[in-house]
């Protein structure tokens, strides 16, 4: 893609901007506004960002923020107050939004349409804080490919075991983590793989992120709910359900008579491991004896930053360090990668877990013992030189992390 200017340009441009226009003595003239929104946007693509944020400090400057793979860097330089209130201004138009409220979160949109004909759909947020209206832009950071399985960087078996899975006739799979921990890209992976004439499947979602040909795919509204949804397509011969996200009881009970009754459904959970979806899914209402009868499997997954091949160093321990240089902006890292562990209980393990009716340290012993777990994945994936140690135990915690 061609930008008018260079990322380093960019950069440049914009801190001279703040830098001049702090300074009162010199007029800032309106129409640059529209410069320097328009530079921030394509500094922004440039470098590959999901979120910007724009925070009011103190004094009223603005310190301005990106996310990139999932990690929050500073820009080196803060906007003048004076320039923000005409930049805020200027999203807030561009986004729809009300731009005399300025006392209530508000929300909008900007389509953006870059050359060469892609669009880009940006979420807009607005906050009163002490300091002022604060900003945060979402670049809208979901799986915007379709993957099949085989690029999911699975390691070792975790491939043949999640098709395995996958391919199960009936029963639930539940993919977990935390929010941006890739479940989407995985679930869609999994549908791609079934979605052959002879299979009717079909999805509620909140919302729709993919546009999956030969699917009847239906969106969570005001007017529908997972649970309207589900119980909707159960009365259409479907085969194979994605329900997008189990949070409530009803659904959790829907979702379980349909797995009894021979349908294969698919739902992603908030949890933090295996362990943990099975516990939520007991939360949710589910009985011991009903989750040992239709449970197909778990898959629990992170999303950690891939070290830059052209730039990444091998320690004396084997282990690799982020070192940067112009291919990653410095920053070591470039892109995502995913870490998994995947627990398919067998009969015996499923009777072993209804035989455990949530003892919790019991319950760590049966799954423990049929996976490998998250850190142990993401360890192997260090050793090979893929990501790093600190990444490691920054994504997964001194609570996951710390098992290994
Ligand atoms: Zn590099």
């Amino acid at each position: 893609m061609s930008y008018a200017h260079t990322e380093a340009e960019n950069t440049a441009m914009l801190m001279n901007i703040f830098r001049n226009s702090a300074d009162k003595s010199r007029m800032f003239a309106v129409d640059r506004t529209a410069d320097v929104t328009e530079c921030i946007f394509e500094l922004g693509e440039q470098k590959n960002v999901t979120d910007i944020h724009f925070e009011p400090e103190k004094n009223g400057a603005v310190r301005l923020r990106f996310r990139t793979d999932g990690v929050l860097h500073d820009f080196p330089a803060m906007m003048p107050a004076s320039l923000w209130d005409k930049v805020l201004q200027r999203i807030k138009v561009a986004a729809k939004m009300d731009t005399a409220q300025r006392r209530r979160p508000e929300d909008g949109h900007i389509i953006r349409r870059l050359k060469g004909g892609k669009v880009k759909d940006c979420r807009v947020a607005s906050i009163p804080t002490r300091n002022g209206e604060k900003i945060v832009l979402r670049i809208f950071a979901g799986a915007d490919r379709l993957f099949n399985i085989d690029e999911l960087d699975f390691y070792g078996d975790n491939a043949a075991i999640f098709r395995s899975l996958v391919n199960r006739p009936s029963g639930l799979t539940i993919i977990t983590g935390p929010m941006n921990s890739g479940k989407t890209t995985s679930i869609y992976a999994a549908l791609n793989e079934l979605n052959v004439p002879d299979i009717s499947i079909a999805t509620v979602e909140d919302p729709v992120e993919i546009t999956l040909d030969g699917v009847t795919q239906c969106e969570v509204t005001d007017r529908m709910s997972f649970a309207d949804g589900l119980r909707g397509l159960l009365r259409m011969d479907c085969d194979t359900l994605l329900i997008g996200e189990i949070r409530d009881e009803e659904t959790a009970q829907i979702a379980v008579r349909a797995a009894l009754t021979g349908h294969r459904i698919f739902t992603s959970l908030h949890a933090g491991d295996c362990l943990g979806a099975l516990l939520r899914l007991a939360d949710l209402g589910v009985k011991w004896s009903n989750i040992a009868a239709v449970l197909s499997g778990v898959v629990a997954q992170r999303l950690v930053r891939r070290l830059c091949g052209y730039c990444r160093e091998q320690r004396a321990d084997g282990f690799f360090v982020a070192k940067g240089c112009q291919h990653c902006h410095q920053t070591g890292y470039s892109g995502r990668l995913p870490i998994h562990e995947i627990f398919v209980p067998d009969f015996a393990v499923r009777s072993m877990i209804n035989a455990c009716a949530g003892q919790v340290d019991m319950l760590r012993d049966v799954l423990t013992k049929n996976f490998v777990p998250l850190a142990a994945d993401g360890t192997a994936k260090a050793k090979a030189g893929l990501t790093t140690v600190e990444e490691l135990r920054r994504t997964l915690g001194e609570e996951f992390y710390g098992r290994a």
